[in-house]
């Protein structure tokens, strides 16, 4: 008998176990999915991650702007300010609930650096789902959220304005960080392909906004001043490429009447999407060809 009565008290003993796995196992669920739920909401700011992968909700696509922005960094052998430069931006225009696709242009060839031809290739690259561009050198970060990267539908809008930036500040100065719509970027006939090494393509820039008739629009009643942005641009370290042959120097306040946007010419080595610290870039390899009859100073002597 006493082996048949230890055998229900077992039994239920047993029972007992089973039903507090199944409490926790339950426990551990409802917790999870108020894990992922939160970590959701909290994403909405920046969409990168799991949940970024889903199509976002009805109420979510009403509250992130229609247009989409190419972000174009003329890039090569900045590596630390790379790994710095894509997880900034990403969440900065998260933030601002601005869509966006970040593209390093990466020069591969042994030419002399041409930021130039490589926002050309980048625009060109930029695929139909952009409407508009950011040309965004990679060592400078915007510190104040109140900085606009919106779609610039009534004119160029140069972010990093003389009276921001931290290095330049010339009245007609448009280098740095500058919005335009792909239509007027066109209507420009992009940039000029004549300026190899360091400076100078950003002014004659300029003067094709002037010439093209457009007008040029700058952030206002931003309080940080100089502050505004962090520039990784130590000269000590990164040697610019200033040399000028007698011929370049000829060449330097001219404006390029008929080549840019059209007469680029480049091939692109590969394409490969990479994630910085979780924030979606791609990186393309550009080799530029130059017609060195034309512009002999493509290549060091
Ligand atoms: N740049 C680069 N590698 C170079 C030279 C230039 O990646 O060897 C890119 C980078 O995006 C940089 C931009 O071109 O921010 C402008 O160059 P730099 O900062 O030297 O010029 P500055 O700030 O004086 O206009
Ligand atoms: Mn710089």
């Amino acid at each position: 008998m006493y082996p048949l009565r230890r055998r229900p008290a077992l039994a239920l003993r047993r029972g007992g176990r089973w039903s507090s796995l199944l409490v926790a196992g339950l426990l551990l669920l409802v917790l999870s999915l108020v894990w992922f739920h939160l970590s959701c909401s909290a994403e909405r700011d920046e969409p990168s991650g799991p949940c970024s992968a889903q199509p976002p909700g009805a109420s979510e696509q009403l509250s992130w702007a229609p247009h989409r922005l190419a972000v174009l960094v003329p890039y090569r052998q900045r590596f630390e300010e790379l790994l710095a430069f894509v997880p900034h931006l990403h969440g900065f225009l998260g933030r601002q609930k601005v869509r966006h696709r970040i593209l390093i242009l990466n020069q591969v060839d042994r030419l002399r650096f041409n930021r130039a031809s490589l926002i050309n290739a980048g625009f060109k690259e930029s695929g139909n789902d952009t409407d508009y561009v950011v040309m965004h050198d990679v060592d400078l970060l915007p510190l104040n959220q109140d900085l606009d990267y919106g779609y610039p539908a009534s004119g160029p809008y140069h972010v990093a304005s003389p009276e921001l930036h931290p290095l330049y500040h010339y009245k007609t100065y448009v280098g740095g960080i500058l919005l335009l719509t792909k239509r007027h970027y066109e209507m420009c006939n992009g940039m000029s392909n004549r300026f190899w090494g360091w400076g100078r393509e950003d002014d004659e820039f300029y003067r094709r906004i002037k010439g093209a008739g457009l007008q040029l629009h700058r952030p206002s009643g931003i309080s940080t001043g100089y502050k505004t942005f962090r520039h990784l641009h130590d000269p000590a370290w990164r040697k610019r490429d200033q040399k000028r042959s007698a011929a370049q120097k000829q060449e330097q306040f001219k404006v390029d009447q008929a080549g840019g946007l059209n007469n680029v010419k480049y091939s692109i080595q590969s394409r490969t999407d990479v994630t910085i610290a979780g924030a979606p870039c791609t990186v393309l390899n550009i080799m530029l060809e130059c017609d060195e009859s034309q512009t002999p100073w493509c290549v060091l002597s």
